[in-house]
């Protein structure tokens, strides 16, 4: 059921989430816009600006990870002065409450955590991009460390094991996360309500979490200002701005 208007999106929405007890919220990229970082598929986007650079490009070219990170480097001043919005401290909210057990998201920006979540209760499908990993080993960096080498000689390889270093994010063509993979599929089972919140619910496997949900028995409500292909198995889609929406809920 579509929302006639927004006041009436929220107030069903309260409703839902008073008659449930265990809510998972899944997020996208819409629910950071309001934190200034762009999202991928709307009007000036990212993806309409940058083609993204597959997996398999990064490992093969120095070329592609001069590139990669020198796109992250530029992206860092808008990722460094971004703070929770009111979708994310809505969520924290009703995490704080003892409503949401953990946060689905596909998100790589970190602000789940800077609202309050711990950090065991974001589950990462894409990884986050405020730090950096070895392909080969999985050795941590700090993105200074990753700055610092970038400026001397481009994009810098493990000092353990040679392997290049990346932002700690899952590009198209990288395997998924199998842990995050396994809690967010448990999540989506055991709630009794799922909310998908600024995804366009296009990119996959992730775009399967929603469905999965509603098939396992769960409620589903949809938030995102644009359609998307579930909205005709959702119970409650709300076709307004995320911070809108969520801003009742965010409490003290
Ligand atoms: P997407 O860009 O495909 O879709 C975002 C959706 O949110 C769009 O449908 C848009 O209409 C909607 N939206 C944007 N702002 C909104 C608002 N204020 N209120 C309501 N709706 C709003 O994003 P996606 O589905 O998350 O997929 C993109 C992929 O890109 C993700 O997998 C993610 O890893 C990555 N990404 C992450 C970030 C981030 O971490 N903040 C930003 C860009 C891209």
């Amino acid at each position: 059921m579509i929302a006639s208007d927004l006041r009436s999106g929220v107030e069903r929405l309260g409703e839902m989430i008073a008659e449930a007890s265990t809510i998972v919220p899944f997020t996208g990229a819409g629910i950071s816009t309001e934190s200034g970082i762009p999202d991928f598929r709307s009007p000036g986007g990212l993806w309409t600006r940058n083609r993204p650079i597959p997996y398999e490009e990064f490992v093969a070219s120095q070329e592609a990870r001069d590139e990669s990170w020198r796109r992250r480097f530029a992206m860092e001043p808008t990722f460094a002065a971004a703070k929770p919005g009111r979708g994310h401290r809505a969520l924290a909210a009703l995490y704080r409450a003892g409503k949401v057990p953990a946060v689905i998201t596909q998100n790589i920006d970190n602000l789940h955590q800077r609202s309050g979540f711990a950090p065991d209760h974001v589950i990462e499908l894409h990884g986050n991009t405020t730090y950096a990993r070895c392909i080969g080993c999985g050795k941590i960096y700090d993105l200074i460390w990753v700055k610092q080498r970038f400026d001397e000689n481009g994009a810098p390889d493990c000092i353990d094991c040679d392997e290049p270093v990346k932002t700690a994010t899952i590009s198209f063509g990288q395997a998924m996360p199998e842990d995050a993979m396994e809690r967010a599929t448990e999540l989506a089972q055991a709630c009794d309500l799922f909310i998908a919140i600024g995804s366009s619910l296009v990119v996959w496997p992730a775009a399967g979490f929603p469905m999965m949900a509603k098939d396992a028995g769960a409620r589903l409500i949809i938030i995102n200002r644009e359609p998307t292909d579930q909205d005709d198995i959702a119970d409650l889609v709300i076709r307004h701005d995320i911070g809108e929406a969520l801003g009742p809920f965010v409490g003290d």
